[in-house]
């Protein structure tokens, strides 16, 4: 058995259907559809630890939560919690478990019980919150190669919603990229154009310009492509949105992979071609900067996206 690499500490409490429960408690149907069908979508959050201010803040809660609910709704699932029902149960996820560190937050909603393909309820749901340090990778980086798996297309499986199902997808190109000893897989759409990475999405530099694929070309609207593209934008650099052939990865002088859980880590390779120098590139290093000050809370600019999980002492 090639085991997970990610640790294995288990919470105290989950929120499940809406109550705090000791996680071992919060279990679903073996016949639930969530799983035999994959009816399920999800969220993956983080939060952020101050220290100085002794505060936890979850990063971009409303932006998650907005997906979410757009992801219930493709999967038409009957009568699921509302965006501030979830918004309260991270905060009570996160006080129950006392969470004083770098945590990572699953939302998941699915259909559960026993039911055919197109059941559409009763809906279940969890909140898991557990601790997650920032990978390794965001400071050395990986090698990529491009998958022989294309991405899941719109109008198949589409990659837009957070759907469990998807990540068949994803899991595929992670095993061929872990088989063949790279750290990363780069999956083209269709069309043969980069989509994105398995669980982030792709950027490149290629001139002074910053160019990601676009919301057209098979990706999840990443929260963080978002994030990276603006903070891009705020330190006055050129960054667009288009179609990226798959031998502008090899032209490209850095480029890095982002998401929630991944945050920025740069592509040092591509099917063996150096991009640059083969170091995390100069601008990557900048963006990883103002990522890390933005979602810790010590970007003005940023404020707003910060959710405070305790209360704040005057
Ligand atoms: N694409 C895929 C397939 C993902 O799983 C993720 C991780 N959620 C992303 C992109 C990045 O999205 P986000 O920045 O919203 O986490």
């Amino acid at each position: 058995m090639v085991n997970n690499t990610e640790t294995k500490k288990l919470p105290k409490f989950a929120v499940f259907n809406g109550k705090v429960v000791p996680f071992s408690d919060a279990k679903i149907s073996i016949m639930a559809p969530g799983l035999t069908f994959a009816a399920a979508v999800f969220e993956g959050l983080r939060a952020y630890w101050n220290p100085e201010e002794k505060q936890l803040y979850v990063f971009k809660l409303a932006e998650h939560l907005v997906r979410l609910q757009f992801s219930m709704r493709v999967i038409e699932l009957e009568d699921p919690p509302t965006s501030e029902e979830f918004r309260k149960q991270v905060l009570m996820g996160l006080r129950a478990n006392k969470c004083r560190e770098d945590t990572y937050i699953r939302i998941q909603a699915h259909v559960d019980d026993w039911g055919e393909m197109i059941a559409t309820g009763p809906v279940g749901s969890y909140v898991v919150c557990r601790s997650r340090e920032r990978v390794h990778a965001f400071k050395t980086g990986k090698h990529f190669a491009v998958s022989s798996w294309r991405r899941n297309a719109d109008d198949a499986s589409p990659p837009r919603i957070k759907a469990t199902g998807n990540y068949l997808n994803s899991r595929l190109v992670g095993l061929e990229a872990r088989r063949n000893g790279v750290g990363g897989g780069i999956i083209l759409n269709r069309d043969g154009t980069v989509s994105e990475g398995p669980g982030g999405c792709i950027f490149i530099v290629r001139g002074k310009q910053l160019i990601t694929p676009p919301v057209t070309a098979g990706i999840l609207e990443s929260i963080t492509r978002q994030t990276v593209l603006d903070l891009a934008r705020d330190m006055g650099l050129d960054a667009v949105e288009r179609d990226v052939g798959r031998t502008e990865l090899y032209q490209a002088s850095e480029g890095f992979y982002c998401g929630t859980g991944q945050e920025i880590v740069p592509v040092l390779s591509v099917d063996g071609k150096l991009l640059g120098t083969g170091e995390p590139g100069p601008l990557t290093r900048q963006l990883q900067d103002a990522y890390d000050r933005a979602v810790r809370g010590q970007d003005d600019t940023y404020q707003n996206c910060l959710t405070p999980v305790y209360d704040i002492k005057k």
